[in-house]
């Protein structure tokens, strides 16, 4: 039988989730489905430096809106919690304890003062990147350079220490990564990672591999910028001796800014006039915030399809795909290697698309709901019909009720501009011709029968239908564009037409 695929996301809650974030959660949550496996997520909240307060309840709620539900979380049941970090402290000692014993960590004592002066003395030298390593570590206060005495001495009387891995000097480190192949880097490259902090928490590091070991993940999967720590992982699982199940790594390429002018950053949305969030974010402490694609009137499905598409396709053109649809698709081998530019625009398409299939009735609530902020009471019928009359034509939601407004409010001026352009007596004597036909008309009138009349007005005053049409628009709308104006005279229905045209008649004077 072969082993569950096990897969996690692991946010840090450090601020609100990245977009990149959420494509990351959903391409565990794809997998896990996909390989009919389990999505797990993880809070590593071990450092409290960056704990930001709300974050936790922002990742939950940007999930949710997005349907990218775990089957094992803090906010759910799961048999291998924790699933925060800062409630499985003690475990990460222990672990921490056993690699000292093993000779792969040790214990150093060096204050901020010692660390910075050996920085100082590196730079000095000319060393590019001064770091505590297999090679500095010798001229440094650790249990690897004091007599076993005085390091027992200084444990036992609670001077500050922290725990360090110990990388050895001359190995390679290979790992197989599913998305960039074969990774090799020599250990000379990396230094001595703090494993145990001060404050008796554990780094990143330490926590990460301890987790994904005792919940059983098989696979990581997470953004490229994790790719130089995967070596010093793989040392870690080697050297507690879990090398046998140590997880397959996939490491996902990354978002960039539009222009593929480097990463996309928390800093962007700002600069780039669109959202980089799932949600709206305020921050608690200091009321900084930030817009949300939710509620920009981004639609989660619309949203959830752009993202897949974001470093991964699935082999041919279609582009449109359900959430479900997207499982089946979906696999590691075809995401890309190369960073993936951030389309704006593309996000939009997708939303447009997703709109424009949506129910008349639902998005009726959505102009009932704004019509009445305005003062407008709309009966289902109407949002219903100008749900279907708008929704190909507007990117949001909340654009419906703008864009029907016209069904709802008859005009009290008109285009200048088209006015001086269009209106004259050609105009005039059609739409004279058109209401007195109209108040004649009995059968049904909907946007033939509008139009058949419209028609013959203008055949009878011997003028071009195409002539006026703009004319037209303009007396009972007041603008010079819109939706199909024959679905919108049957909406308004005859009385409304004609009263309408009336006023315009009485309003615009002619120019020709
Ligand atoms: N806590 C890390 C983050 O915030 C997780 C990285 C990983 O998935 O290993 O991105």
């Amino acid at each position: 039988m072969t082993q569950e695929v096990r897969v996690r996301f692991a946010p840090s809650p450090t601020g609100p989730l990245h977009i990149g974030g959420v494509r990351t959660a959903l391409y565990n949550y794809l997998f896990a489905h996909k390989m009919g496996g389990k999505f797990i997520i993880r809070i590593e909240d071990t450092d409290q430096s960056r704990f930001v307060p709300g974050a936790e309840d922002y990742i939950r709620e940007s999930l949710d809106w997005l349907g990218i539900q775990a089957d094992e979380s803090p906010w759910t049941s799961g048999e291998v919690g924790p699933y925060r970090q800062s409630e499985r402290k003690a475990d990460y000692m222990q672990y921490a304890v056993e690699l000292v014993e093993k000779g792969h960590a040790y214990y150093a004592f060096d204050t901020p003062e010692e660390l910075e002066a050996m920085r100082e003395r590196l730079t000095a030298a000319r060393v590019v990147q001064p770091q505590y390593n297999n090679i500095t570590r010798t001229q440094m206060k650790n249990s690897l350079t004091l007599p076993a005495g005085e390091v027992q001495r200084r444990l036992e009387s609670g001077d500050p220490y922290v725990i360090r891995v110990k990388i050895p000097r001359q190995e390679e480190v290979r790992l197989k990564d599913l998305i960039r192949g074969w990774v090799v880097v020599h250990t000379s490259t990396l230094d001595d990672k703090v494993l145990m902090k001060s404050d008796g928490m554990p780094t990143y590091h330490l926590a990460n591999i301890v987790d994904d070991h005792l919940m059983g993940i098989t696979h990581v999967i997470r953004g490229e910028e994790w790719l130089p720590s995967a070596p010093l992982h793989v040392l870690l699982y080697k050297y507690l001796g879990w090398k046998d199940s140590m997880p397959e790594f996939a490491h996902l390429p990354l978002l960039l800014k539009p222009d593929g002018n480097g990463k996309l950053s928390k800093r962007d949305g700002d600069k780039l006039g669109f959202p980089v969030f799932p949600i709206d974010w305020e921050n608690q402490k200091d009321g900084a915030s930030a817009p949300g694609f939710r509620e920009q009137g981004y639609l989660p499905d619309a949203l959830l399809n752009f993202l897949a598409f974001l470093g991964w396709n699935p082999g041919d053109d279609r582009e449109l795909f359900t959430k479900d649809e997207l499982i089946e698709a979906f696999s590691l081998e075809r995401i890309g290697k190369s960073g993936t530019k951030f389309d704006i625009e593309k996000a939009k398409w997708y939303n447009e698309q997703y709109l424009k299939n949506m129910d008349n009735e639902v998005l009726a609530e959505f102009i009932i709901a704004d019509a009445a902020k305005d003062g407008f009471e709309l009966s289902k019928e109407l949002a219903t019909a100008a749900a279907a009359l708008n929704k190909e034509r507007v990117t949001f939601p909340q654009e419906l009720w703008p864009a029907s407004k016209l069904l709802v409010i008859a005009p009290q001026s008109f285009d200048e501009k088209i006015a001086s352009k269009r209106w004259n007596q050609d105009a005039i004597k059609v739409l004279n011709q058109y209401i007195s036909r109209l108040g004649d008309f009995e059968a049904g009138f909907n946007p033939e029968s509008a139009k058949e009349e419209l028609a013959a007005a203008a055949e009878a005053e011997e003028i071009k239908m195409g002539k006026v049409m703009q004319a037209v628009r303009l007396a009972v709308t007041g603008s010079g564009a819109g939706p199909d104006l024959m679905r919108v005279f049957s909406i308004l229905g005859k009385d409304e037409v004609i009263k309408r045209i009336e006023f315009a008649l009485s309003e615009l004077t002619s120019i020709d």
